[in-house]
């Protein structure tokens, strides 16, 4: 099956949810598929590699909470090293943290200031980007502990929200744009 077929079979379209008005794409169907979560972590797993297969980033990030999910399978796959983001007050060692806007007030992301060393590369994985603050604020915090991000590999892209003009210079890879 094509990657675009699996994830219109697979990733279902909930309305007015988590309230009236509101579309969520639910995930959970692909991950219990064990060949269409395969493939789909493959293709995320993808753009941290060069043309011989090689990896060219030495982490994975993901972030709190679907992002563990898809983004820790994608590390074994490429063969490095995984990378929790997580909400405030999660991570119990020293952390940097940035705020930024939801719909309706703010949201703080930690890491771990040792978690990806000054010039390590990483791959941002996670299942949908919207408004693109979430990954705004990774890759802040990537940079903060002095690494790059070599790109943002998601599913599903919300293409009408733009997320892209909240991330210049940074290369995101997207298995299906909506
Ligand atoms: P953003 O910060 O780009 O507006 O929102 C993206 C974050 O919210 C991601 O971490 C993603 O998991 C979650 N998110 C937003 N909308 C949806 C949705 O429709 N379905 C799922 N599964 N996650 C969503």
């Amino acid at each position: 099956r094509s990657l675009e077929e699996t994830l219109e079979r697979l990733v279902a379209d909930v309305p007015d949810f988590p309230e009236p008005g509101v579309g969520f794409k639910d995930i959970t169907p692909l991950l219990a598929d064990h060949a269409g979560f395969t493939q789909v972590v493959e293709a995320l797993a993808a753009p941290g590699r060069d043309a011989d297969g090689n990896p060219t980033v030495t982490k994975v990030l993901g972030m709190e909470s679907r992002g563990f999910i898809l983004g820790a399978p994608a590390a074994l796959h490429l063969g490095v090293g995984f990378v929790p983001v997580r909400k405030a007050g999660k991570l119990p060692r020293e952390t940097h943290a940035v705020s930024y806007s939801l719909e309706y007030g703010e949201a703080i992301l930690e890491i771990h200031t040792d978690a990806v060393a000054p010039g390590e590369r990483v791959l941002v994985i996670d299942d949908v980007l919207a408004t693109g603050g979430t990954a705004a604020a990774t890759i802040e915090l990537v940079e903060r502990c002095g690494g790059i991000v070599a790109g943002v590999s998601v599913l599903l892209e919300l293409g009408f929200l733009d997320p892209r003009s909240k991330l210049p210079g940074t290369q995101v890879h997207s298995l299906l744009v909506s």
